[in-house]
């Protein structure tokens, strides 16, 4: 079968570029390995309850009608309706560290007042700071790397507040250890602090069923359930895929949202071993608890949409050498997000920091016990370091003896749905910033585009379409 375009991986980066694609009537097939679409950014249901993989947060939400920003941008692209995105904004969000907090809105002043109050001698640094971030183009893709971690101490005096801004855009984004790439850093700076966040009513499904249908609906195709085995090439460039049932689909076009790393094994290993150096393999990775409440998150005093938190002054951002680092983090809740409509199950996330060779390497029955001991430890590390602080609001209560159900997933379980070795979530640190790959024909989206999140990963599924296949059309 000859397509125009073959799209490895049913996530928000694949199918933005499949609709990119089809709508300018190109014959294109997105070829997904998993019986359900989302990749990272999935859902799946178990016992009784729905829960999605992913979604603490849509970051870059912007009110409708906002120009030429990432969310806006690329809705107009897919031709989608804001308001079926059906966005119900946080009431606010904070980062915890030892003797600080600050809190923050979709109101960036908010923010601003939370530094003159607690970092006071650092508000001019911090106020121009955030307007060197504004006046970075978000789709600017510098090619030299810098450390955001040094650019922060040069820009502010005080290590703490710097500390307390780099943990969200590492939680949120950062494939690299320890650090956050400086212009990778003021993307997330902006779509975390001055977009903002919202969540869709009705979970991560409803974008992914809108995305979906849009696809569908522009003549798209969708192979499910079907991975791609490997991927045909010679000296003159991609000749397409072969799947795992054997089939063939032809095209001299391939863009793979699979990650750096598996679409260079796919290519074989004679490709995987001259294209792939030890620095570009990432190992940030993550264990997450779900726990259904038998009360408001809010009446155990947990008011914040996300709580980032570190226990210490300066945190750990790497693999841990056990199965968890838990001193730090974050916890969100569905429910402290508006919505017309009030959510059924009260909710409680929480992530942390896991090491994917240490999940690996557990047996069924150690693991089951495993994931239930971190996924206590560290809802306990966030209590204890939480009722010595002299925070606002009511003391936050451990939620484990209100919690009527849980389901935890490991690196172990993010491997088996979406195909990332070692259930890396962020993909290769060195990232390829025009989605080029050594084979003609051969294009990345997505992660290792270095486009991250919902938002960001439906962005750079368009530019690689517009940019590599669409660029001698119109673009409207
Ligand atoms: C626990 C967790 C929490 C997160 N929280 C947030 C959040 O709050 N807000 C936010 O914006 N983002 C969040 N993210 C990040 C966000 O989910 C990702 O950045 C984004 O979904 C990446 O999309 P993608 O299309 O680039 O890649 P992926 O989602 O990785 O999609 C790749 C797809 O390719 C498929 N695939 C791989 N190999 C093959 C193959 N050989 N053949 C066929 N198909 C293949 C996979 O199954 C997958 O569906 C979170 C991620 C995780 C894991």
């Amino acid at each position: 079968m000859q397509y125009d375009a073959i799209i490895i991986g049913a996530g928000m980066s694949g199918l933005a570029a499949g609709i990119r694609l089809a709508q300018q009537d190109r014959r294109v097939a997105i070829v997904e390995k998993h019986y359900v679409w989302g990749g990272l950014n999935s859902f799946y249901g178990k016992d009784g309850y729905c829960f999605d993989v992913g979604l603490h947060a849509l970051t870059n939400f912007v009110p409708k009608g906002t120009r030429g920003m990432p969310l806006t941008r690329t809705i107009k692209q897919l031709r989608l309706r804001y308001d079926d995105f059906a966005l119900g904004q946080h009431g606010h969000s904070e980062i915890l560290f030892p003797g600080a907090e600050l809190r923050f809105t979709n109101d960036f002043e908010v923010l601003t007042e939370e530094v003159a109050r607690v970092f006071p001698s650092e508000l001019d640094r911090f106020v121009a700071l955030a307007k060197e971030v504004r006046e970075t183009a978000w789709d600017e893709r510098p090619t030299t790397f810098s450390s955001a971690r040094s650019e922060l101490a040069r820009r502010l005096r005080n290590p703490m507040l710097a500390e307390m801004l780099l943990l969200p855009t590492c939680y949120y984004g950062s494939a690299m250890e320890d650090d956050v790439e400086w212009d990778q850093f003021k993307v997330l700076f902006s779509s975390i602090f001055l977009e903002g966040l919202a969540r869709p009513e009705g979970g991560v499904r409803t974008i992914l069923n809108l995305l979906v249908k849009r696809y569908r609906k522009v003549g798209g195709e969708l192979l499910m359930n079907n991975g791609v085995a490997r991927i045909a090439h010679d000296e003159a460039g991609v000749r397409g895929v072969i799947l795992d049932d054997g089939s063939e689909l032809e095209s001299d076009t391939v863009i793979s949202s699979a990650g750096l790393v598996e679409t260079m094994q796919l290519c074989g290993r004679a490709t995987l071993q001259r294209e792939v150096q030890p620095e570009d393999r990432g190992r940030l990775t993550f264990l997450e608890s779900i726990s259904v409440l038998d009360c408001s998150p809010e009446s155990l005093g947990h008011t914040a949409a996300t709580s980032f938190f570190s226990t210490q002054s300066r945190f750990d951002y790497h693999p841990p050498a056990e199965h968890c680092d838990v001193r730090s983090g974050l916890v969100s809740s569905p429910n402290n997000f508006a919505a017309t409509q009030p959510i059924k199950d009260q909710i409680l996330r929480m992530t942390v920091l896991a090491n994917g060779n240490r999940w690996a390497g557990l047996g069924p029955e150690d693991y089951a016990a495993q994931k239930e001991l971190e996924a206590n430890r560290a809802v306990d590390a966030l209590i204890e370091f939480t009722s010595g602080e002299n925070l606002r609001g009511a003391r936050r209560q451990n939620w484990n003896e209100h919690t009527v159900y849980r389901d935890i997933f490991t690196p172990k379980t993010i491997q088996r749905f979406t195909s990332h070795p070692g259930g890396i979530v962020y993909g290769s640190p060195r990232k390829r910033k025009q989605g080029e790959t050594p084979i003609a024909g051969l294009h990345l989206c997505g992660t290792d585009h270095g486009y991250l999140g919902i938002v960001g990963a439906m962005a750079s599924g368009c530019i690689i379409a517009n940019e590599r296949l669409l660029a001698p059309v119109q673009l409207s």
